[in-house]
């Protein structure tokens, strides 16, 4: 069996810098209290490894003013940071400095009255986050058709999750322009991602079949997932090395490999070395 490992498999620049100052204050905290704010990243392997060593998430709700909280690469609204700040609470801002990008474009163009479109799944924290970011003035497109639906704006901004497909995000676009020509449509969508999802369309021309490796809460996971799919090759979605147990490739000759932004080099080491075991 032939086997192929994406380039751009496993963790993006954001994730891997919010994952790194979490290990990082895990490692100096002494005894104060630490949290994430939710989930730091889609990814339960990462999620316990902090939590062993100390950092475990929570929500706002929980929070009792004690210690530090560290914001997920998602990020956040204002209007949460300002809570959090009331709390007392010390926040340390691992955000994404792609997802601040793209929330500044968003408050810039809010201050000057236009409506902002979120091209994005809507129960995403990131999406959520950025909304916060619209002062009221936002609406989150989930699909092609909601675009017929929207009320008559006269400024328009476009902006899309970080994580969005660049082909589904041109399509919606393109509606968007022919209902609001003068729309301004950011392209936001992450270059980590844009790389990440045309690799995989490439290795579906040249293998037999796909596995996906990621967590299932992780959206830009299934989402590379579902462009396999769509590319009409086999595709198999794992989320840890047992997941292998329940899946069948060995009647494929060629298998690509590749792994969501959220997923660890070493859970893909992991799972690439049972796959090579299991041949020999
Ligand atoms: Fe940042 Fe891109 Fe990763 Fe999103 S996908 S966290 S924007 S590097």
């Amino acid at each position: 069996m032939e086997i192929k490992l994406a380039k751009m498999a496993g963790f993006c620049m954001g994730v891997r810098r919010a994952v790194d100052m979490a290990l990082y204050i895990a490692k100096h905290k002494g005894d104060e209290e630490v949290y994430t704010y939710g989930p730091l990243i889609h990814n339960p392997q990462t999620i316990e490894l902090l939590k062993e060593r100390g950092i475990r998430p929570v929500e706002e709700i929980e929070l009792t003013g004690r210690g530090t909280i560290i914001i997920r690469a998602h990020g956040i609204s204002p209007s949460e940071t300002q809570r959090l700040r009331e709390k007392g609470i010390r926040i340390i801002d691992a955000t994404c400095p792609k997802v601040v990008h793209v929330q500044s474009i968003i408050r810039r163009h809010a201050t000057e009255n236009y409506s902002i479109l979120i091209i994005g799944d809507r129960d995403h924290p990131e999406v959520e986050g950025l909304m916060g970011h619209t002062f009221g003035q936002g609406i989150i497109i989930g699909g092609l058709d909601e675009v017929d639906r929207l009320p008559d704006m006269e400024k328009v901004c476009v902006v899309a999750q970080t994580t969005q497909s660049k082909d589904e995000y041109a399509k919606i676009s393109e509606r968007i322009r022919q209902r609001f020509p003068g729309a301004l449509i950011f392209d936001t969508i992450c270059d980590s991602t844009e790389k990440r999802q045309s690799e995989i369309k490439k290795m579906a021309g040249e293998m037999d079949a796909i596995i996906i490796i990621g967590g299932r809460n992780s959206a830009n996971t299934r989402r590379l997932a579902k462009i396999s799919e769509s590319c009409g090759i086999p595709t198999f979605h794992i989320e840890r090395v047992d997941d292998l147990k329940k899946i069948d490739v060995s009647g494929f000759g060629k298998i690509g490999i590749s792994a969501g932004a959220s997923t660890p080099n070493w859970v893909i080491r992991q799972i690439v070395t049972a796959i090579v075991r299991s041949e020999e």
